[in-house]
C-alpha cells in the first residue's frame, strides 16, 4: 500500500485552507531529505520570469499555485486515477533563481533537475515564464533528443528579441532544437494563435518538421481527433509535456502575461491532457501563470488543476 508519508494532507484531519502551503498538499521533501531518494515524482516550483518579453509576474507563480493547489483532492473525477497512492509524489519546494542573471538562473535549473534524475525523480515544474523549459531539457535530454507535446498561443520558437537576445520566453525551443535537446519531427504545438511581428517562427517550423496545428484547425477537428494525431507525432519514446496557460483563452485563463483571445476554454484545457493518456512522459511543466494578472486567483485555480492533470498522466504512463 502507499506510503503514508507521501500522502498528502487531508482536508478532514486539517481543513484545506489551513496550514502551509505546498503544491496539493504534499510533504515538502527538498534536495538533502532524508527520504528524498524514494521521491518519484517531484513538484518543483521555478520563481523566475527574467525570459520575460512584455508583461511581468510568473516569479509569482509557484507560490500561488501552491495556494490553490491546496482544493485538489486525491481522486482523478473521470479516470479514477488516485496518483498520491500510485507513485511517491512530493513537493521538493522551489528552485532559486537568481533574478539578475539568466544565465546563472539556467544553470541553478538545470543542476537542480540533473540531481532529481540521478535520485530517478521526474520533474513536474510550475513556473515561471516559458524560458525555464529550456534548462530543465537540458537537465532531461542525456539519452538523445526527446518529443514533446507543447499547448500554448505561441510557437516560442523565435530566433531572438531586441536585436540579438537569444535567451527569452520567445525562444526557448528554437535554442532546444538547435542544442538537440528536442527532436523536431517529434514535436507538436497546439492552440497557436495571435498577432505576430513575422513569420520567421513558422518557416523554422516548416524547415525542421515541427507539427503546428493551430487554433484555427484545433477547433475545426475533433479534439479527441487532433490529441491522437499528438500522441502519434511523439510516439512511444519519452517526451516532455509543455503547457503555457495562455493556451487557454483570457476569458478563463486572464493571470498571463501574452494573452491571446479566441482559445480553448477551461474544460477543452483540462481534456487535451485526459486525451494524452499513455504518453511517455519524461517531464512536465505548467508555466506563464502571473498572479498580478490574476485578480480572482481563477488562473492559479486552472493552473492547479491542470498540474494534477499532469500528475495523473505521469503516474499512468508507467
Ligand atoms: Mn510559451
Ligand atoms: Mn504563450
Amino acid at each position: 500500500m502507499s506510503d503514508p508519508f507521501f500522502q498528502p494532507v487531508s482536508g478532514f484531519d486539517l481543513p484545506r485552507f489551513a496550514g502551509i502551503p505546498t503544491f496539493m498538499r504534499l510533504p515538502h521533501v527538498p534536495p538533502g531529505h532524508a527520504r528524498f531518494g524514494e521521491v518519484q515524482i517531484g513538484l518543483v516550483g521555478v520563481p523566475w520570469d527574467s525570459g520575460t518579453t512584455n508583461r511581468p509576474g510568473p516569479r509569482h507563480g509557484p507560490r500561488q499555485l501552491r495556494d490553490a493547489s491546496t482544493m485538489i483532492r486525491a481522486e482523478h473525477p473521470v479516470s479514477g486515477t488516485r496518483p498520491f497512492e500510485a507513485m511517491n509524489c512530493a513537493d521538493l519546494g522551489d528552485v532559486a533563481p537568481n533574478p539578475a542573471d539568466i544565465p546563472d538562473t539556467m544553470a541553478r535549473i538545470t543542476a537542480f533537475v540533473e540531481r532529481m534524475s540521478d535520485a530517478g525523480i521526474r520533474p513536474l515544474i510550475a513556473g515561471g515564464d516559458h524560458l525555464a523549459s529550456l534548462p530543465v531539457l537540458r537537465a532531461l535530454a542525456t539519452d538523445g533528443p526527446l518529443g514533446m507535446v507543447h499547448f500554448d498561443s505561441h510557437t516560442d520558437l523565435f530566433h531572438s528579441y531586441f536585436g540579438g537576445a537569444m535567451y527569452t520566453h520567445g525562444t526557448p525551443f528554437r535554442r532546444a532544437v538547435e542544442e538537440g535537446l528536442l527532436d523536431p519531427r517529434r514535436m507538436v504545438q497546439i492552440g497557436i494563435r495571435g498577432t505576430v511581428y513575422d513569420r520567421e517562427d513558422r518557416d523554422f517550423a516548416r524547415a525542421e518538421g515541427i507539427r503546428i496545428i493551430t487554433i484555427e484547425e484545433f477547433f475545426s477537428r475533433p479534439l479527441p481527433d487532433v490529441m491522437a494525431e499528438a500522441r502519434e507525432i511523439v510516439g512511444e519514446r519519452p517526451a516532455y509535456l509543455s503547457y503555457d496557460i495562455d493556451f487557454v483563452d483570457p476569458a478563463f485563463a486572464p493571470g498571463t502575461g501574452t494573452p491571446e483571445v479566441g482559445g480553448p476554454n477551461s474544460f477543452q484545457a483540462l481534456q487535451v491532457l485526459r486525451e494524452l493518456a499513455g504518453m511517455n512522459i519524461a517531464g512536465a511543466d505548467l508555466v506563464e501563470v502571473s498572479p498580478p494578472f490574476d485578480p480572482t486567483g481563477a488562473t492559479a485555480f486552472l493552473g492547479a488543476s491542470l498540474m494534477f492533470e499532469m500528475l495523473c498522466l505521469m503516474t499512468e504512463g508507467r
